[in-house]
């Protein structure tokens, strides 16, 4: 069984699979305060508790999208739940991918594609095995980058593996901070990611 908050279909807006349309499942089970603040309280406490064969029939009426396992903190629920699911995914060929803290680690065989969105940044928080484990980094900013280049440093994070995306959840504010972000970008050998799902939607929810 799993702690389920949402599963819904929509564009996957931010990171390296921007772009794609994408089946979310969103767990919840997170008991505050995980991480020092939230943002994603919908998936705080116990959700819809759901078999793993039954979410598996959900994912299969989507059979060309991404899944996107997010949260909450997925790696939460990896024994009790997630690692069947996503073996049986694997089974039928599906492309998983993960969002995380960190927090929670990330098993080794976790069989999909890890972006990590650490929060808080002020120290370093993450083992070496998280770090080595998650493919990409993901990072919402305004102009002052600095606990971000901290972070990466202190961590020991490849350039490569960074996606900066532009703070602001409705159209207008992305627009304003893309030019500057893509500059940051560019000074530091990062990947740029717009949020596709805020400028398509704007601030509508539920898409
Ligand atoms: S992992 Fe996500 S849902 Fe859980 S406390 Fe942290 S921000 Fe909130």
């Amino acid at each position: 069984m799993l702690e389920v908050s949402e599963i819904f279909v929509s564009l996957q807006g931010e990171g390296p699979f921007a772009g794609r349309p994408a089946v979310f499942v969103r767990l919840a089970g997170c008991v505050p305060p995980f991480c020092e603040w939230c943002d994603t309280p919908q998936a705080l406490g116990s959700g819809r508790r759901m078999r793993v064969d039954d979410i598996e029939d959900e994912i299969a009426r989507h059979p060309r999208a991404l899944v996107v396992i997010t949260g909450g903190e997925p790696f939460l629920q990896w024994d009790t739940g997630l690692a069947r699911l996503v073996r049986a995914l694997g089974d039928s060929s599906r492309q998983v991918q993960y969002e995380t803290s960190g927090k929670a680690g990330i098993p080794a065989d976790h069989g999909g594609f890890v972006v990590c969105s650490p929060k808080p940044l002020h120290a370093p928080v993450l083992d070496p095995d998280t770090v080595s484990r998650a493919d990409a980094f993901k990072f919402v900013v305004e102009e002052d980058i600095t606990p971000v280049l901290d972070f990466i440093a202190a961590h020991g994070i490849d350039a490569r593996k960074v996606w900066l995306m532009p703070l602001g959840a409705v159209r207008q504010d992305q627009m304003r901070r893309m030019p500057p972000v893509w500059e940051l970008c560019v000074r530091h050998g990062f990947n740029f990611s717009a949020r596709l799902h805020v400028l398509t939607f704007n601030d509508k929810r539920g898409v």
